[in-house]
């Protein structure tokens, strides 16, 4: 087991950037203020390769698209069907290495850049703190006076947060509280909790060190030092630390835009009746959001019929309008997957066969100058293969310098395996806590790619390596949903 656990390490994947933006949509595109309102117009292909290149050069990335030859998207690795399946991470590599960053960059307000990718860092115009201030609600004073007076001061001055007090009075203590600035002369804070009001003062029922429960100036940053990197992408935390250093406008990424449809003569919109031998279109709900949970501007195709004449003229506008092309069903080499011959009479298209379960196979290529990406119709296929491949795709697209394969946590198996698998297998999966709170990973009791409840039971995926059996309390490799698709946790 070992050894294969250590294999998963770098097969099983996942980025782990938190991504939150709800209105993804092209058409909720919102801008505020002067520089936002034009560069929110900037069309695609305005450069900001500067931006551009601070992402690729911390990421290791190549260069934007337009310095490389697009033709060698789809090409670099044509496998024919006698070829050796390529593994998770080999396929993942190829396909991150043909991601390109986006051109084009907006400026916005701090405050609607949630989920947005930085383009260019942040730097601190000042010191953090910006003043000696105090750290606790308490008394500023002297630490030598103190001991002088038999530990009890006079109070001389009163100062709250916001307002400053004046140069501290020898041999007097001043009334402080967080975040107040520190007054000259005083060396120590002394919290509130071990003093006591007496008389005209206070007195102190402890032992102090002088210096304590004081933030110094520039302790957390200084001016001039970066506080975010370019291609960043921008949590609450960040948001929280932009807003600490003053930025009130950031210059992001403009939203990566995805063309998704889904194909299939079988599919009916919820809402429609069902005709014998239909179903319902989930994917595209499923799609679409896993895509607007990236921060995606979606241009959502809905279905295509399995006809070449529609799927031909589908692709080629949605490679028109969008940087990326994704479909979910019609990839396979079946007669009625026109999805695959329509992308290779466009442009071109491998299909890979990649050594796993569910995903296999996985297309990619590009429609002219486009890149696509094209899953299996099975949702958990789409999803699986979503999650391991196209999110560090798009993420990489979109700027983000961390966009890598999701690593796994090893966890102790809740379950037996007798019988091996021959290709690694992502199976639904979720951690279970017993009542001393030691967790173990448990699966769900179905391995079908067409049960979507087998995502909602699950809270991740394990990975179960080819050739190995495995028995209760063996390490196995889990991904957890929170690291593979934002917005996924379940609870
Ligand atoms: P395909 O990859 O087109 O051969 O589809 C494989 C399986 O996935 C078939 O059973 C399809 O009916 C199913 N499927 C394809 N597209 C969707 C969709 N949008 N929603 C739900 N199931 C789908
Ligand atoms: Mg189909």
């Amino acid at each position: 087991m070992t050894s294969s656990m250590h294999d998963n390490r770098h097969t099983a994947a996942t980025g782990s950037h938190a991504a939150t933006t709800t209105d993804t949509d092209r058409e909720t595109q919102t801008t505020f203020g002067q520089d936002a309102a034009t560069s929110a117009r900037t069309p695609k292909g305005t450069s900001v390769k500067d931006a551009r290149d601070t992402a690729a050069a911390q990421s290791g990335d190549p260069p934007s698209v337009n310095d490389c030859e697009a033709s060698q998207i789809a090409q670099s690795s044509t496998r024919s069907p006698a070829t050796k399946p390529l593994s998770v991470e080999e396929a993942s590599t190829q396909l991150l290495a043909a991601a390109r960053v986006i051109d084009g960059s907006e400026w916005l307000p701090t405050m609607d850049c949630l989920g947005r990718v930085l383009a260019k860092p942040v730097i601190s115009r000042a010191d953090l703190p910006g003043w000696d201030n105090s750290a606790m609600d308490g008394y500023a004073l002297r630490a030598a006076d103190l001991q002088a007076s038999n530990g009890w001061l006079p109070l001389s001055q009163r100062i709250a947060a916001g307002h400053c007090g004046t140069p501290l009075m020898p041999g007097t203590a001043a009334r402080i509280f967080t975040g107040a600035p520190l007054p000259e002369g005083a060396d120590t804070v002394v919290v509130q909790e071990v003093c006591e009001p007496e008389r005209d003062g206070v007195r102190v029922n402890a032992e102090i060190s002088a210096g304590d429960n004081i933030r110094r100036r520039g302790e957390e940053l200084q001016a001039g030092s970066q506080v975010l990197a370019a291609g960043t992408r921008l949590g609450p935390q960040h948001l929280g630390l932009a807003a600490g250093v003053g930025a009130a406008q950031l210059q992001v990424f403009r939203r990566l835009r995805v063309a998704m449809l889904a194909s299939g003569d079988e599919l009916v919109m919820p809402g429609e009746p069902l005709a014998p031998g239909q179903i319902y279109n989930s994917n595209r709900f499923l799609f679409r959001a896993l895509l607007q949970g990236l921060g995606c501007e979606v241009i959502d195709l809905g279905i295509v019929k399995d006809d070449r004449e529609a799927t031909l003229a589908a692709l080629s506008h949605a490679a028109e309008q969008a940087d990326l092309v994704m479909a979910s069903g019609g990839v396979s080499v079946g007669e009625e997957d026109h999805v695959r011959p329509a992308v290779e009479q466009l442009g071109s298209l491998d299909l890979w066969r990649v050594a796993m379960k569910p995903g296999k196979p996985l297309a990619f290529g590009r429609i002219r100058e486009t890149p696509f990406i094209g899953s299996p119709g099975n949702p958990v296929s789409l999803f699986v293969t979503f999650c391991l491949f196209a999110r560090p795709f798009i993420e990489r697209m979109q700027g983000i310098s961390a966009a890598r394969m999701p690593t796994p946590l090893m966890l102790p198996a809740g379950f037996e395996l007798t019988k091996p698998v021959k290709r690694h297998d992502y199976q639904r999966a979720r951690v279970a806590f017993d009542s001393a709170g030691q967790a173990s990973i448990q699966r769900f009791h179905s391995s079908s790619s067409a049960a979507l409840s087998s995502l909602t039971w699950a809270n991740g995926l394990v990975v179960i390596p080819p050739g190995e059996s495995i028995a209760i309390g063996d390490l196995v490799a889990f991904l957890p949903f929170s690291e593979l698709v934002p917005g996924c946790a379940s609870r």
